[in-house]
């Protein structure tokens, strides 16, 4: 036997064709992809330092700043899922040892204050059970209290189901020198938010959500607080790959003439994400603002006529629901998937156990899908049941 000889075969499952199953995304995402951005992501691959990428990049560019109302010239996509823009986020503009806070009312606030310690950061929390919400005066006084060079909210708690009011938030953070750091993953073109107006300082956002675009890219931008925070620290930032010296100039933004290979962006994910940009910038921000709002109206009464109940403060793109009493949510859960094909899920983190998730993101965000997935819940409502409460 020589030394060249593959001992080990090709598995077998490899020599099956590929199955991937039709399925009704109907929980927190992904959400379904529109044939139009399918399209847009098979085109064939070009050089990720080709100037018609490059032309790309700057389209996307400008429909993430459409979408989070941003003249911000520092905008860009990570080539990563939202964890990316997390870590992106938090690594270059905190340096080991600086005070952060996270306002954690789901599982949102707890990743990022993982993040934060990770990377070294000394890390305070605000905590409130899932669904509630943080008043602009506790979180002031948190703010005078800690000090922090950054504090985190999530604008659209998808754990929780709560859509977070920002207004006012940003200007406390300016008064006292701290940046504004807001997710907006789950609620990006379901639920307003105006990066500039707002005085949010570093906002992030997630492709595979209202978007409609496949998971893997996701946006991010930096006012110039930010920008000026992050380009004159003391220290490099732990990650390579997240380096926004190196991004910057990557997508173009830091004015260099030339743009020097960092690293390969995701090619396919990017034509995507520029067709699911350009789907909202046709359609309009508001349209798609009141369309998401009137469905989740529409869901809401459909839930309450099944006698389920809902949470305060709620967020337009996913819906959270308390476990019915008598049913346990897996089992619920897996009936609606077996007979109905849809996926609704459970909680998150802090909501696991007390919540199940129905999504209407973007293009899934019609009263018709509205309406099958009330059919299945109240299939499983009548199948499932365990115990007279
Ligand atoms: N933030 C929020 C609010 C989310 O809903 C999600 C995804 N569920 C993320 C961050 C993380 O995004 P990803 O799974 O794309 O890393």
């Amino acid at each position: 036997r020589s030394m060249s000889s593959v001992t080990i075969p090709p598995p077998a499952c490899m020599l099956r064709p590929l199955e991937v199953p039709l399925r009704y995304l109907f929980g927190p995402g992904p959400s379904n992809v529109p044939p139009r951005i399918l399209a847009a992501g098979s085109r064939p691959i070009i050089g990720h330092l080709h100037p018609e990428m490059y032309e790309i990049m700057n389209d996307i560019k400008k429909g993430i700043q459409y979408a989070f109302q941003t003249e911000n010239n520092m905008t860009i996509a990570m080539s990563g899922s939202g964890h990316a823009a997390m870590e992106c986020a938090v690594f270059n503009t905190v340096e080991p040892g600086e005070s952060v806070l996270i306002a954690i009312n789901g599982i949102w606030g707890e990743r990022v204050a993982e993040i934060a310690e990770r990377m070294g950061a000394n890390v305070h929390r605000m905590v409130k059970t899932p669904g509630r919400y943080f008043t602009n005066t506790e979180i002031e006084q948190a703010i005078k209290k800690h000090k922090p060079v950054l504090l985190f909210l999530a604008h659209g708690e998808s754990s929780a189901g709560l859509c977070h009011p920002v207004d006012g938030i940003g200007d406390i953070c300016r008064k006292h020198d701290c940046l504004f750091l807001v997710d907006t993953v789950a609620s990006l073109g379901a639920a307003p938010i105006f990066m500039d107006k707002q005085n949010i300082d570093i906002l992030y956002s997630g492709s595979q959500k209202a978007l409609n675009a496949p998971p893997g890219t996701a946006p991010i931008s930096f006012n110039d607080r930010a920008c000026h925070k992050m380009f004159n620290r003391k220290t490099k930032p732990v990650s390579y790959l997240f380096d926004m010296t190196h991004l910057s100039n990557y997508w173009g933004c830091d004015g260099k003439p030339a743009r020097v290979y960092h690293h390969t962006g995701p090619v396919s994910g990017f034509f995507a994400l520029r067709e699911s940009l350009a789907i909202l910038a046709e359609r309009g921000l508001e349209e798609s603002w009141e369309k998401h709002k009137e469905v989740a109206a529409y869901l809401y009464r459909g839930l309450e006529d099944l006698g389920l109940k809902l949470f305060d403060l709620r967020l337009p793109s996913v819906t959270t629901i308390a476990i019915p009493e008598g049913y346990d949510w897996r089992e619920m859960l897996t009936y609606i998937m077996k007979h109905h094909c849809i996926e609704m899920t459970g909680g998150l983190g802090p909501s696991i156990g007390m919540v199940m998730r129905i999504g209407l993101m973007g293009y899934n965000c019609e009263k018709t899908n509205a309406d099958m997935a009330l059919h299945a819940l109240a299939d499983a409502l009548k199948n499932c049941k365990k115990s007279k409460a």
